[in-house]
Protein backbone atom coordinates (compact mmCIF):
# COMPACT_ATOMS: atom_id res chain seq x y z
CA UNK A 1 0.00 0.00 0.00
CA UNK A 2 1.19 3.49 -0.80
CA UNK A 3 1.20 6.48 1.09
CA UNK A 4 -1.22 7.98 -0.52
CA UNK A 5 -4.06 5.02 0.06
CA UNK A 6 -3.63 6.28 3.61
CA UNK A 7 -5.04 9.72 3.38
CA UNK A 8 -8.33 11.23 4.20
CA UNK A 9 -10.71 10.37 1.36
CA UNK A 10 -13.04 12.81 0.24
CA UNK A 11 -15.61 12.39 -2.55
CA UNK A 12 -17.45 15.50 -4.01
CA UNK A 13 -20.53 14.48 -5.63
CA UNK A 14 -21.35 16.60 -8.83
CA UNK A 15 -19.26 19.05 -10.48
CA UNK A 16 -21.86 22.07 -10.09
CA UNK A 17 -21.39 25.38 -8.22
CA UNK A 18 -21.14 23.93 -4.69
CA UNK A 19 -18.57 20.62 -6.26
CA UNK A 20 -16.25 22.80 -8.17
CA UNK A 21 -15.92 25.25 -5.33
CA UNK A 22 -15.25 22.53 -2.55
CA UNK A 23 -12.88 20.42 -4.98
CA UNK A 24 -10.52 23.83 -5.42
CA UNK A 25 -10.63 24.63 -1.68
CA UNK A 26 -9.40 21.14 -1.15
CA UNK A 27 -6.03 21.79 -3.75
CA UNK A 28 -3.35 22.26 -1.19
CA UNK A 29 -5.27 20.21 1.53
CA UNK A 30 -3.53 16.56 2.39
CA UNK A 31 -6.27 14.66 1.27
CA UNK A 32 -7.40 12.62 -1.60
CA UNK A 33 -10.34 14.11 -3.75
CA UNK A 34 -12.87 12.13 -6.22
CA UNK A 35 -15.08 14.13 -8.19
CA UNK A 36 -17.91 11.74 -9.19
CA UNK A 37 -20.24 14.04 -11.36
CA UNK A 38 -23.20 12.98 -13.85
CA UNK A 39 -21.92 15.11 -16.34
CA UNK A 40 -18.44 15.77 -17.56
CA UNK A 41 -18.16 19.56 -17.51
CA UNK A 42 -19.26 22.47 -15.42
CA UNK A 43 -22.34 24.13 -16.02
CA UNK A 44 -23.20 27.79 -15.72
CA UNK A 45 -26.58 27.90 -15.56
CA UNK A 46 -27.04 31.16 -15.40
CA UNK A 47 -26.18 31.62 -19.11
CA UNK A 48 -28.18 28.13 -20.13
CA UNK A 49 -30.79 30.68 -21.69
CA UNK A 50 -28.40 32.31 -24.03
CA UNK A 51 -27.71 28.89 -25.56
CA UNK A 52 -31.45 28.42 -25.89
CA UNK A 53 -31.66 31.42 -28.15
CA UNK A 54 -28.39 31.43 -30.49
CA UNK A 55 -26.07 33.76 -28.01
CA UNK A 56 -23.44 31.31 -26.71
CA UNK A 57 -22.97 28.10 -27.53
CA UNK A 58 -22.86 25.08 -25.34
CA UNK A 59 -18.89 24.67 -24.92
CA UNK A 60 -18.57 28.55 -23.46
CA UNK A 61 -20.92 27.52 -20.54
CA UNK A 62 -20.22 24.21 -20.25
CA UNK A 63 -16.30 23.86 -19.88
CA UNK A 64 -14.83 20.02 -19.02
CA UNK A 65 -14.29 19.91 -15.70
CA UNK A 66 -11.50 17.59 -16.11
CA UNK A 67 -9.93 20.47 -18.25
CA UNK A 68 -10.41 22.91 -15.28
CA UNK A 69 -9.22 20.70 -12.69
CA UNK A 70 -6.23 19.63 -14.64
CA UNK A 71 -3.25 21.13 -12.04
CA UNK A 72 -4.89 19.50 -8.94
CA UNK A 73 -3.24 16.51 -8.42
CA UNK A 74 -4.89 15.32 -5.69
CA UNK A 75 -7.90 15.22 -7.10
CA UNK A 76 -9.54 11.82 -9.17
CA UNK A 77 -12.35 13.21 -11.29
CA UNK A 78 -14.77 9.94 -12.42
CA UNK A 79 -18.35 10.24 -14.70
CA UNK A 80 -20.79 8.53 -12.89
CA UNK A 81 -24.38 9.22 -11.42
CA UNK A 82 -24.39 8.28 -8.00
CA UNK A 83 -27.27 5.90 -7.29
CA UNK A 84 -27.29 4.79 -3.57
CA UNK A 85 -25.18 6.80 -0.62
CA UNK A 86 -24.73 4.13 2.40
CA UNK A 87 -23.97 6.24 5.58
CA UNK A 88 -23.22 2.76 7.21
CA UNK A 89 -20.45 1.87 5.06
CA UNK A 90 -19.77 5.36 3.86
CA UNK A 91 -19.76 4.21 0.31
CA UNK A 92 -20.91 5.57 -2.78
CA UNK A 93 -22.56 3.62 -5.40
CA UNK A 94 -22.85 5.17 -9.07
CA UNK A 95 -23.44 4.41 -12.66
CA UNK A 96 -21.25 5.64 -15.62
CA UNK A 97 -22.32 6.65 -18.31
CA UNK A 98 -25.10 4.14 -18.54
CA UNK A 99 -22.57 1.15 -19.07
CA UNK A 100 -21.40 0.07 -15.27
CA UNK A 101 -21.15 0.33 -11.93
CA UNK A 102 -18.50 1.39 -9.40
CA UNK A 103 -18.33 1.85 -5.35
CA UNK A 104 -16.36 4.81 -3.74
CA UNK A 105 -15.67 4.76 -0.16
CA UNK A 106 -15.34 8.01 1.32
CA UNK A 107 -14.10 9.54 5.06
CA UNK A 108 -15.90 12.79 4.10
CA UNK A 109 -18.88 13.28 1.43
CA UNK A 110 -19.76 16.64 0.43
CA UNK A 111 -23.01 15.80 -1.90
CA UNK A 112 -23.53 19.07 -4.29
CA UNK A 113 -26.13 16.93 -6.64
CA UNK A 114 -28.03 20.23 -7.50
CA UNK A 115 -31.74 20.17 -7.91
CA UNK A 116 -33.67 19.41 -11.15
CA UNK A 117 -37.46 20.93 -12.87
CA UNK A 118 -40.67 20.84 -11.03
CA UNK A 119 -43.71 20.74 -12.60
CA UNK A 120 -45.72 20.53 -9.20
CA UNK A 121 -46.83 16.62 -9.91
CA UNK A 122 -47.51 17.56 -13.63
CA UNK A 123 -44.68 15.70 -14.99
CA UNK A 124 -46.34 15.19 -18.26
CA UNK A 125 -46.32 18.82 -19.16
CA UNK A 126 -42.41 18.33 -19.65
CA UNK A 127 -42.72 16.26 -23.03
CA UNK A 128 -44.46 19.72 -24.62
CA UNK A 129 -42.52 22.39 -22.21
CA UNK A 130 -39.12 21.96 -21.61
CA UNK A 131 -37.41 23.14 -18.35
CA UNK A 132 -33.70 25.33 -18.14
CA UNK A 133 -31.11 23.25 -16.47
CA UNK A 134 -29.31 21.62 -18.91
CA UNK A 135 -27.65 22.00 -22.14
CA UNK A 136 -30.05 19.14 -23.08
CA UNK A 137 -33.10 21.54 -22.52
CA UNK A 138 -31.12 24.55 -23.74
CA UNK A 139 -30.27 22.93 -27.17
CA UNK A 140 -33.95 21.45 -27.18
CA UNK A 141 -35.32 24.79 -26.68
CA UNK A 142 -32.96 26.18 -29.31
CA UNK A 143 -34.50 23.76 -31.70
CA UNK A 144 -38.10 24.16 -30.85
CA UNK A 145 -37.94 28.11 -30.79
CA UNK A 146 -36.10 28.85 -34.26
CA UNK A 147 -38.01 25.92 -35.53
CA UNK A 148 -41.25 27.32 -34.72
CA UNK A 149 -39.94 30.37 -36.98
CA UNK A 150 -39.08 27.75 -39.93
CA UNK A 151 -42.41 26.22 -39.50
CA UNK A 152 -44.52 29.29 -39.53
CA UNK A 153 -42.28 30.73 -42.85
CA UNK A 154 -44.08 27.47 -44.69
CA UNK A 155 -47.28 26.92 -43.05
CA UNK A 156 -50.47 28.70 -44.90
CA UNK A 157 -53.05 28.10 -42.65
CA UNK A 158 -53.70 31.38 -40.50
CA UNK A 159 -54.73 29.44 -37.15
CA UNK A 160 -51.44 27.41 -36.96
CA UNK A 161 -49.38 29.98 -38.21
CA UNK A 162 -50.40 31.76 -34.58
CA UNK A 163 -49.37 28.89 -32.57
CA UNK A 164 -45.99 29.27 -34.52
CA UNK A 165 -45.23 32.41 -33.79
CA UNK A 166 -47.24 32.27 -30.03
CA UNK A 167 -44.08 32.05 -27.77
CA UNK A 168 -45.49 30.98 -23.73
CA UNK A 169 -42.77 31.03 -21.03
CA UNK A 170 -44.08 29.60 -17.61
CA UNK A 171 -42.50 31.39 -14.37
CA UNK A 172 -41.79 34.59 -14.04
CA UNK A 173 -38.81 34.62 -11.94
CA UNK A 174 -35.41 35.45 -13.20
CA UNK A 175 -34.59 32.49 -15.82
CA UNK A 176 -38.65 33.16 -17.13
CA UNK A 177 -37.83 36.77 -17.30
CA UNK A 178 -34.33 36.57 -18.89
CA UNK A 179 -35.82 33.47 -21.80
CA UNK A 180 -38.87 35.62 -22.62
CA UNK A 181 -36.72 38.95 -22.79
CA UNK A 182 -34.51 37.08 -25.39
CA UNK A 183 -37.28 35.61 -27.64
CA UNK A 184 -38.78 39.17 -27.66
CA UNK A 185 -35.15 40.40 -29.05
CA UNK A 186 -34.92 37.22 -31.18
CA UNK A 187 -38.06 38.38 -32.90
CA UNK A 188 -38.08 42.01 -33.04
CA UNK A 189 -34.52 42.63 -33.39
CA UNK A 190 -31.98 39.71 -34.57
CA UNK A 191 -34.40 38.02 -37.16
CA UNK A 192 -35.49 41.36 -39.02
CA UNK A 193 -35.14 40.38 -42.81
CA UNK A 194 -34.46 37.00 -42.79
CA UNK A 195 -37.84 35.57 -43.85
CA UNK A 196 -40.09 36.79 -46.47
CA UNK A 197 -43.32 35.04 -46.16
CA UNK A 198 -43.52 36.06 -42.45
CA UNK A 199 -42.86 39.04 -40.14
CA UNK A 200 -41.40 37.80 -37.40
CA UNK A 201 -42.20 40.99 -35.26
CA UNK A 202 -45.70 39.58 -35.27
CA UNK A 203 -44.48 36.74 -33.04
CA UNK A 204 -46.76 36.95 -29.79
CA UNK A 205 -44.35 36.35 -26.36
CA UNK A 206 -46.27 35.94 -23.08
CA UNK A 207 -44.87 35.68 -19.91
CA UNK A 208 -47.23 33.72 -17.65
CA UNK A 209 -47.10 33.60 -13.12
CA UNK A 210 -49.33 32.40 -10.91
CA UNK A 211 -48.18 35.11 -8.56
CA UNK A 212 -49.06 38.68 -8.54
CA UNK A 213 -45.86 40.25 -9.70
CA UNK A 214 -42.78 39.53 -11.59
CA UNK A 215 -39.12 38.96 -10.27
CA UNK A 216 -40.87 38.22 -6.49
CA UNK A 217 -37.26 38.30 -4.97
CA UNK A 218 -36.37 41.28 -6.38
CA UNK A 219 -39.15 43.58 -4.10
CA UNK A 220 -41.81 45.43 -5.73
CA UNK A 221 -40.14 48.55 -7.37
CA UNK A 222 -37.82 45.88 -9.33
CA UNK A 223 -40.92 43.69 -9.77
CA UNK A 224 -42.51 46.80 -11.70
CA UNK A 225 -39.74 48.38 -13.43
CA UNK A 226 -38.76 44.91 -14.96
CA UNK A 227 -42.52 44.35 -15.74
CA UNK A 228 -42.65 47.54 -17.52
CA UNK A 229 -39.37 46.77 -19.64
CA UNK A 230 -40.83 43.55 -20.43
CA UNK A 231 -43.68 45.35 -22.01
CA UNK A 232 -42.08 47.94 -23.54
CA UNK A 233 -40.21 44.67 -25.62
CA UNK A 234 -43.61 43.83 -26.53
CA UNK A 235 -43.72 40.67 -24.07
CA UNK A 236 -47.21 40.22 -22.77
CA UNK A 237 -47.07 39.67 -18.85
CA UNK A 238 -49.75 37.58 -17.46
CA UNK A 239 -49.54 37.99 -13.43
CA UNK A 240 -52.17 35.71 -11.61
CA UNK A 241 -52.54 32.91 -13.98
CA UNK A 242 -51.82 29.34 -13.35
CA UNK A 243 -51.05 26.61 -15.86
CA UNK A 244 -53.23 23.98 -15.73
CA UNK A 245 -53.05 22.08 -19.03
CA UNK A 246 -50.42 21.80 -21.29
CA UNK A 247 -50.63 20.07 -24.60
CA UNK A 248 -48.59 20.22 -28.38
CA UNK A 249 -50.59 22.94 -29.45
CA UNK A 250 -50.93 25.62 -26.42
CA UNK A 251 -51.93 25.88 -22.58
CA UNK A 252 -54.90 25.70 -20.30
CA UNK A 253 -54.79 28.77 -17.94
CA UNK A 254 -56.78 29.40 -14.46
CA UNK A 255 -57.03 33.07 -14.02
CA UNK A 256 -57.27 34.28 -10.32
CA UNK A 257 -61.00 34.99 -10.60
CA UNK A 258 -61.43 31.26 -11.33
CA UNK A 259 -61.96 31.45 -14.94
CA UNK A 260 -60.50 29.01 -17.62
CA UNK A 261 -59.10 29.89 -21.13
CA UNK A 262 -56.77 28.49 -23.45
CA UNK A 263 -53.76 30.08 -25.02
CA UNK A 264 -52.99 28.24 -28.59
CA UNK A 265 -49.14 27.86 -28.56
CA UNK A 266 -46.66 25.16 -30.17
CA UNK A 267 -43.41 26.30 -28.35
CA UNK A 268 -43.47 26.56 -24.62
CA UNK A 269 -41.21 26.79 -21.92
CA UNK A 270 -41.13 25.95 -18.15
CA UNK A 271 -39.32 27.72 -15.99
CA UNK A 272 -41.56 27.72 -12.95
CA UNK A 273 -40.18 25.05 -10.42
CA UNK A 274 -37.35 23.02 -9.11
CA UNK A 275 -37.15 19.75 -7.18
CA UNK A 276 -33.76 19.11 -5.36
CA UNK A 277 -31.80 15.88 -6.70
CA UNK A 278 -33.22 12.45 -5.09
CA UNK A 279 -29.97 11.92 -3.43
CA UNK A 280 -31.80 14.24 -0.89
CA UNK A 281 -34.43 12.53 -0.34
CA UNK A 282 -31.92 9.55 0.08
CA UNK A 283 -30.20 10.91 2.43
CA UNK A 284 -32.77 11.72 5.15
CA UNK A 285 -34.34 8.59 4.94
CA UNK A 286 -31.14 6.96 6.22
CA UNK A 287 -30.29 9.74 8.41
CA UNK A 288 -34.12 10.79 9.61
CA UNK A 289 -32.95 14.53 8.51
CA UNK A 290 -36.53 16.49 7.14
CA UNK A 291 -36.52 17.00 3.65
CA UNK A 292 -38.63 20.35 2.43
CA UNK A 293 -41.23 20.59 0.11
CA UNK A 294 -39.06 20.78 -2.93
CA UNK A 295 -37.30 18.14 -1.60
CA UNK A 296 -33.95 19.70 0.03
CA UNK A 297 -32.67 18.39 2.99
CA UNK A 298 -32.48 20.34 6.37
CA UNK A 299 -28.97 20.34 7.46
CA UNK A 300 -27.49 21.29 10.79
CA UNK A 301 -25.61 24.81 11.15
CA UNK A 302 -22.37 24.14 9.53
CA UNK A 303 -23.99 22.24 6.91
CA UNK A 304 -23.72 18.55 7.83
CA UNK A 305 -26.55 15.81 8.05
CA UNK A 306 -27.68 15.51 11.73
CA UNK A 307 -26.47 12.79 13.22
CA UNK A 308 -23.73 12.19 10.50
CA UNK A 309 -20.63 14.82 10.77
CA UNK A 310 -18.66 13.54 8.29
CA UNK A 311 -21.28 14.14 5.21
CA UNK A 312 -21.73 17.69 4.28
CA UNK A 313 -24.96 18.96 1.86
CA UNK A 314 -24.22 22.00 -0.27
CA UNK A 315 -26.43 24.46 -2.60
CA UNK A 316 -29.84 23.68 -4.25
CA UNK A 317 -30.26 20.33 -2.56
CA UNK A 318 -30.01 21.56 0.66
CA UNK A 319 -32.54 23.60 3.33
CA UNK A 320 -31.17 25.98 6.25
CA UNK A 321 -32.53 29.54 6.84
CA UNK A 322 -34.50 29.88 4.09
CA UNK A 323 -31.54 30.25 2.48
CA UNK A 324 -32.24 30.79 -1.78
CA UNK A 325 -30.84 28.26 -4.57
CA UNK A 326 -28.49 30.74 -6.24
CA UNK A 327 -24.90 30.37 -6.92
CA UNK A 328 -23.38 32.25 -4.33
CA UNK A 329 -25.25 29.89 -1.58
CA UNK A 330 -23.51 27.08 -3.69
CA UNK A 331 -20.38 28.58 -3.80
CA UNK A 332 -19.77 29.50 -0.40
CA UNK A 333 -21.56 26.41 1.06
CA UNK A 334 -18.96 24.01 -0.82
CA UNK A 335 -15.32 26.04 0.04
CA UNK A 336 -17.10 26.19 3.69
CA UNK A 337 -17.61 22.74 3.31
CA UNK A 338 -13.82 22.34 2.62
CA UNK A 339 -12.66 24.09 5.00
CA UNK A 340 -13.94 22.34 7.92
CA UNK A 341 -12.45 19.12 6.84
CA UNK A 342 -9.00 21.03 6.54
CA UNK A 343 -9.51 22.67 10.07
CA UNK A 344 -11.19 19.19 11.51
CA UNK A 345 -7.70 17.24 9.71
CA UNK A 346 -5.66 19.87 12.38
CA UNK A 347 -7.50 18.40 14.88
CA UNK A 348 -9.05 22.42 15.10
CA UNK A 349 -13.09 22.24 13.91
CA UNK A 350 -13.98 26.06 13.90
CA UNK A 351 -17.64 25.17 15.47
CA UNK A 352 -18.51 28.15 13.83
CA UNK A 353 -21.95 28.06 11.82
CA UNK A 354 -22.41 28.20 8.33
CA UNK A 355 -22.69 32.02 7.45
CA UNK A 356 -23.83 32.93 4.17
CA UNK A 357 -23.29 36.42 2.29
CA UNK A 358 -25.30 37.96 0.11
CA UNK A 359 -23.55 38.85 -2.93
CA UNK A 360 -27.20 40.40 -4.59
CA UNK A 361 -29.51 39.46 -6.98
CA UNK A 362 -29.90 40.18 -11.24
CA UNK A 363 -32.16 39.89 -13.79
CA UNK A 364 -31.30 40.29 -17.43
CA UNK A 365 -34.43 41.82 -19.11
CA UNK A 366 -32.67 42.34 -22.45
CA UNK A 367 -29.93 44.45 -23.97
CA UNK A 368 -29.51 47.37 -21.95
CA UNK A 369 -32.08 46.55 -19.76
CA UNK A 370 -31.43 44.63 -16.38
CA UNK A 371 -32.66 44.76 -12.36
CA UNK A 372 -30.15 44.17 -9.84
CA UNK A 373 -30.87 44.36 -5.87
CA UNK A 374 -27.73 44.50 -4.21
CA UNK A 375 -28.06 45.22 -0.62
CA UNK A 376 -30.52 48.00 0.02
CA UNK A 377 -28.64 49.22 -3.02
CA UNK A 378 -31.35 49.13 -5.96
CA UNK A 379 -30.52 49.04 -9.95
CA UNK A 380 -32.15 48.93 -13.08
CA UNK A 381 -31.52 49.88 -17.08
CA UNK A 382 -27.95 49.81 -18.33
CA UNK A 383 -26.13 50.78 -14.98
CA UNK A 384 -27.40 46.77 -13.76
CA UNK A 385 -26.90 45.85 -17.38
CA UNK A 386 -23.32 46.73 -16.86
CA UNK A 387 -22.88 45.35 -13.73
CA UNK A 388 -25.02 42.04 -14.77
CA UNK A 389 -21.82 41.77 -17.79
CA UNK A 390 -18.92 42.18 -15.65
CA UNK A 391 -20.23 39.79 -12.49
CA UNK A 392 -20.83 36.99 -15.25
CA UNK A 393 -17.91 37.81 -16.95
CA UNK A 394 -15.72 37.03 -13.40
CA UNK A 395 -17.53 34.32 -12.51
CA UNK A 396 -17.42 32.19 -16.04
CA UNK A 397 -14.75 29.70 -15.56
CA UNK A 398 -11.86 29.74 -17.74
CA UNK A 399 -9.98 32.58 -19.91
CA UNK A 400 -10.68 31.37 -23.26
CA UNK A 401 -14.70 30.79 -22.51
CA UNK A 402 -14.30 34.37 -20.95
CA UNK A 403 -12.37 35.68 -24.07
CA UNK A 404 -15.36 34.29 -26.68
CA UNK A 405 -18.20 34.93 -24.53
CA UNK A 406 -17.36 38.70 -24.69
CA UNK A 407 -16.94 37.89 -28.54
CA UNK A 408 -20.60 36.66 -28.80
CA UNK A 409 -22.09 39.21 -26.78
CA UNK A 410 -20.38 41.75 -29.24
CA UNK A 411 -22.11 40.44 -32.22
CA UNK A 412 -24.98 40.14 -30.02
CA UNK A 413 -25.62 43.14 -28.24
CA UNK A 414 -23.38 46.07 -30.36
CA UNK A 415 -24.35 44.24 -33.90
CA UNK A 416 -27.87 41.95 -33.63
CA UNK A 417 -26.63 38.50 -34.72
CA UNK A 418 -27.04 34.91 -33.14
CA UNK A 419 -24.11 33.31 -34.15
CA UNK A 420 -24.97 29.92 -32.11
CA UNK A 421 -28.10 28.72 -34.57
CA UNK A 422 -27.04 25.31 -35.49
CA UNK A 423 -30.13 22.75 -34.42
CA UNK A 424 -29.99 18.81 -35.02
CA UNK A 425 -32.82 16.38 -35.22
CA UNK A 426 -30.99 14.39 -32.26
CA UNK A 427 -31.53 17.77 -30.22
CA UNK A 428 -35.21 18.61 -30.90
CA UNK A 429 -36.46 14.77 -30.70
CA UNK A 430 -33.81 13.07 -28.55
CA UNK A 431 -34.90 13.48 -25.43
CA UNK A 432 -38.55 12.00 -25.92
CA UNK A 433 -37.07 9.60 -28.12
CA UNK A 434 -34.92 8.42 -24.74
CA UNK A 435 -37.95 8.76 -22.57
CA UNK A 436 -39.78 6.03 -25.27
CA UNK A 437 -37.29 3.65 -24.75
CA UNK A 438 -36.65 4.02 -21.35
CA UNK A 439 -40.51 3.41 -20.93
CA UNK A 440 -39.94 -0.19 -22.56
CA UNK A 441 -36.45 -1.15 -21.73
CA UNK A 442 -35.32 1.55 -18.57
CA UNK A 443 -32.14 -0.57 -18.00
CA UNK A 444 -31.19 0.16 -22.05
CA UNK A 445 -31.34 4.01 -20.50
CA UNK A 446 -29.90 3.74 -17.30
CA UNK A 447 -32.50 4.66 -16.16
CA UNK A 448 -33.51 1.89 -13.49
CA UNK A 449 -31.67 1.22 -10.30
CA UNK A 450 -30.52 -1.97 -12.13
CA UNK A 451 -27.03 -2.54 -14.43
CA UNK A 452 -28.05 -2.04 -18.27
CA UNK A 453 -28.76 -4.93 -20.03
CA UNK A 454 -26.79 -3.85 -22.84
CA UNK A 455 -24.86 -0.47 -23.43
CA UNK A 456 -26.56 3.03 -25.24
CA UNK A 457 -23.02 4.27 -25.92
C1 LIG B 1 -31.57 28.59 -15.97
C2 LIG B 1 -30.99 28.96 -14.63
C3 LIG B 1 -30.57 30.24 -14.40
C4 LIG B 1 -30.02 30.59 -13.17
N1 LIG B 1 -29.60 31.89 -12.96
C5 LIG B 1 -29.00 32.20 -11.81
C6 LIG B 1 -28.46 33.51 -11.60
O1 LIG B 1 -28.58 34.37 -12.48
N2 LIG B 1 -27.83 33.76 -10.44
C7 LIG B 1 -27.68 32.80 -9.46
O2 LIG B 1 -27.08 33.08 -8.43
N3 LIG B 1 -28.19 31.58 -9.62
C8 LIG B 1 -28.83 31.24 -10.77
N4 LIG B 1 -29.32 29.99 -10.94
C9 LIG B 1 -29.22 29.02 -9.83
C10 LIG B 1 -27.84 28.42 -9.75
O3 LIG B 1 -27.40 28.00 -11.03
C11 LIG B 1 -27.90 27.24 -8.77
O4 LIG B 1 -28.29 27.74 -7.52
C12 LIG B 1 -26.56 26.56 -8.65
O5 LIG B 1 -26.18 26.00 -9.90
C13 LIG B 1 -26.60 25.47 -7.58
O6 LIG B 1 -25.36 24.85 -7.51
P1 LIG B 1 -25.26 23.32 -7.06
O7 LIG B 1 -23.82 23.00 -7.03
O8 LIG B 1 -26.07 23.09 -5.86
O9 LIG B 1 -25.99 22.52 -8.22
P2 LIG B 1 -25.69 22.48 -9.76
O10 LIG B 1 -24.92 23.65 -10.21
O11 LIG B 1 -27.01 22.22 -10.39
O12 LIG B 1 -24.77 21.20 -9.94
C14 LIG B 1 -25.22 19.91 -9.68
C15 LIG B 1 -24.19 18.94 -10.19
O13 LIG B 1 -24.49 17.64 -9.72
C16 LIG B 1 -24.44 16.70 -10.79
N5 LIG B 1 -25.34 15.64 -10.40
C17 LIG B 1 -26.68 15.68 -10.25
N6 LIG B 1 -27.14 14.50 -9.81
C18 LIG B 1 -26.07 13.69 -9.66
C19 LIG B 1 -25.88 12.35 -9.24
N7 LIG B 1 -26.91 11.59 -8.86
N8 LIG B 1 -24.64 11.84 -9.27
C20 LIG B 1 -23.58 12.58 -9.64
N9 LIG B 1 -23.69 13.87 -10.04
C21 LIG B 1 -24.92 14.41 -10.05
C22 LIG B 1 -24.85 17.51 -12.01
O14 LIG B 1 -24.38 16.91 -13.18
C23 LIG B 1 -24.13 18.83 -11.71
O15 LIG B 1 -22.79 18.74 -12.11
C24 LIG B 1 -29.89 29.62 -12.15
C25 LIG B 1 -30.32 28.31 -12.41
C26 LIG B 1 -30.87 27.99 -13.62
C27 LIG B 1 -31.31 26.57 -13.89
Amino acid sequence: MDDTSQRHRVVVVGSGFGGLFAVKALRRAPVDVTLISSTTYHLFQPLLYQVATGILSSGEVAPATRDILSSQRNLTVLAGTVKNIDLDRQVVRAHALGRTWFEQPYDSLIVAAGAGQSYFGNDHFAEFAPGMKSIDDALELRGRIFGAFEMAEVETDPEQLDEWLSFVVVGAGPTGVEMAGQIAELAHRALRGEFRRIDPHQAKVILLDAAPQVLPPFGEKLGVKAKQKLERLGVEVQLGAMVVGVDADGLDVRDADGSTRRIPSRTKVWAAGVSASPLGRQLAEQSGAEIDRAGRVHVDPDLTLPGHPEVFVVGDMMALDDLPGVAQVAMQGGKYAAKQIKARLKGKPSGEPFHYFDKGSMAVIARNQAVAKIGSVELWGIPAWLAWLFIHLIYLVGFKNRFTTLVSWFVTFVGRGRPQRAVTVQQVVGRQAIERVAQTDPAAVGKSGAPPSRSVA
